[in-house]
């Protein structure tokens, strides 16, 4: 009989943070807020569920109202299995309201509790406050330090909690005066979504690394982490919040400032890539658009001689049509994706784990046999999943397989809000083009150029080395801000000659 077993938990996710299966790079959170609105929360809930793409082991909502005060909900999973009931919502009431979808924060990976699950309030002389955080502070161990030893009580392990411990100590006489002292005191990268009983607020760091944007709902208001997620509810989509910007909003309207000292900004290049849903704006610019260039400058960087052009689902799609329109080689799904995989289940067995990427991807055979096949991605992280799909291709009966990966290799791990394997773990890393090629055993692997991808996502002349117009530390290795905790932890830093 064969000794082939079922998995015990076909769907148990337990084991996937430490998996090799877990092979892409994930954003940490999406934030949302509205003000102005019956009902805010509602709202709220469904700009979450658009957003849940940045984030899906938890979410939490706290809204005011002025008979019931503050409230608020926080639950791990989907926000449609925590957000949908009666019940909860109703414990959600008021005309503003705020709230988080988080991946993991840093200090917590793999054993979140939900005393780190966002927004996080705070109560001031002046009244309450809550906020909810994307991104990461990179001096937070220091902060930390400095603020135990002055008497603050942390209840979370989670770096954002040193903001409501900032403002507490502030001495300013209101709550955005105190946020914009919290945060001069706070490195690397955030956007913040905050709300007191009659004010929603936003913010963006200096550098604008995480995305924040700005919509208009009736009479209402509402932030975002992105524009797909004003869609959901209806809401205009009036501008991006700038690098370096506070909004206060009330019902009179749009209070901005910009309180911290200006510096050039280094949007995350990897949210044009990957992170974002090709459904929203960024930069003026769709993303799909953005991404269809990428796959463009690709095909332009790295032709080769094929019969098909597939992406990997879901997030190669964009990219390889646009390799597949300048290339003139036909665009097929020869990868289908099984969509009601939300996550891909993982036991510690190696037979489990190779099943894991066929329970979401599966090959398209008819269409594969015979064919020399380019395959797009978005990303090659740990290489794990690539491998895996590369041997269910040749399976299949393809004649050659050639990958073409939609950003240059990942080498470095980022430090601002998105959760990457520690160095030693990135294929990249450790390994040159024509060492990943031999090490995933592909006919061909190419990534995009640096240049290149600069180039797709509007910068005619491609990236300005002595002053890039982006984020690209995953790339490069050249940190905006210095990552000064993960220095305190070890990590080396690109010597400034290499
Ligand atoms: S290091 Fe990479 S993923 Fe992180 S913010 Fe910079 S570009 Fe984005």
């Amino acid at each position: 009989m064969s000794k082939i077993m079922p998995p015990a938990h076909p769907f148990d996710t337990s084991y996937l943070r430490d998996s090799d299966d877990d092979d892409k790079l994930k954003e940490e959170c999406g934030i949302f807020g509205v003000i102005g609105v019956v009902d805010a929360s509602n709202f709220v809930a469904l700009g979450l569920h658009a957003l849940q793409h940045r984030g899906q082991e938890a979410g939490g909502i706290v809204s005011h109202d002025k008979v019931q005060g503050f409230q608020s909900a926080r639950r791990f999973g989907y926000v449609r299995d925590n957000f949908t009931s009666k019940s909860v919502m109703e414990t959600l009431p008021g005309p503003i309201a705020i709230g988080h979808v988080r991946y993991s924060t840093a200090g917590s990976k793999g054993q979140t509790a939900i005393r780190d699950v966002q927004p996080f309030f705070g109560e001031f002389a002046m009244g309450g406050a809550a906020i909810a955080h994307n991104g990461n502070i990179t001096n937070a161990n220091a902060l930390r330090r400095e603020l135990i030893e002055r008497g603050s009580i942390f209840q979370s392990s989670s770096d954002s909690e040193c903001i409501i411990h900032l403002m507490a100590r502030s001495l300013q006489r209101n709550i955005p005066e105190r946020m914009e002292d919290a945060l001069r005191r706070v490195e690397g990268a955030f956007s913040v979504v905050a709300m007191t009983r009659t004010k929603l607020i936003g913010v963006r760091d200096p550098l604008g690394v995480r995305p924040l944007v700005l919509g208009k709902i009736g009479d209402g208001w509402a932030l975002s982490s992105e524009t797909c997620a004003l869609d959901i509810i209806g809401a205009e989509f009036i501008r991006e919040i700038e690098p370096g910007e506070m909004v206060v909003i009330t019902e009179k309207g749009v209070d901005s400032q910009f309180p911290f000292r200006p510096q050039k900004p280094r949007f995350c290049i990897f949210e044009h890539v990957y992170f974002s849903r090709p459904d929203s704006i960024l930069g003026g610019r769709s993303v799909y658009e953005t991404r269809e260039a990428i796959g463009r400058e690709l095909a332009k960087e790295s032709p080769v001689e094929a019969d098909l052009v597939c992406p990997v689902p879901d997030s190669g799609t964009p990219a390889a049509i646009g390799y597949s329109l300048e290339s003139g080689i036909p665009y097929a799904m020869g990868i289908i994706r099984n969509q009601y995989m939300g996550r891909t289940f993982i036991e510690p067995t190696e037979q489990i784990r190779n099943m894991g990427v066929r329970l979401k991807l599966n090959v398209n055979r008819a269409l594969i046999r015979g064919k020399r096949v380019i395959l797009v991605d978005d990303s090659v992280v740990r290489g794990t999943t690539s491998r895996k799909i590369k041997e269910m291709i040749l399976d299949a009966g393809a004649k050659e397989v050639h990958f073409r990966i939609a950003s240059p290799p990942t080498a470095w791990p980022c430090f601002y809000g998105v959760d990457t394997p520690q160095r030693e773990k990135l294929l990249a890393a450790t390994m040159s083009e024509e060492e990943m090629r031999d090490h995933l055993q592909v006919d061909s692997l190419k990534f995009i150029s640096l240049d290149g991808l600069y180039r797709a996502v509007g910068e005619a002349k491609g990236r300005n080395p002595k002053q890039p117009q982006y984020c690209d530390a995953c790339f490069s290795g050249e940190y905006p801000v210095v990552p000064s905790d993960q220095i305190e932890d070890g990590f080396e830093m690109k010597p400034a000659a290499e």
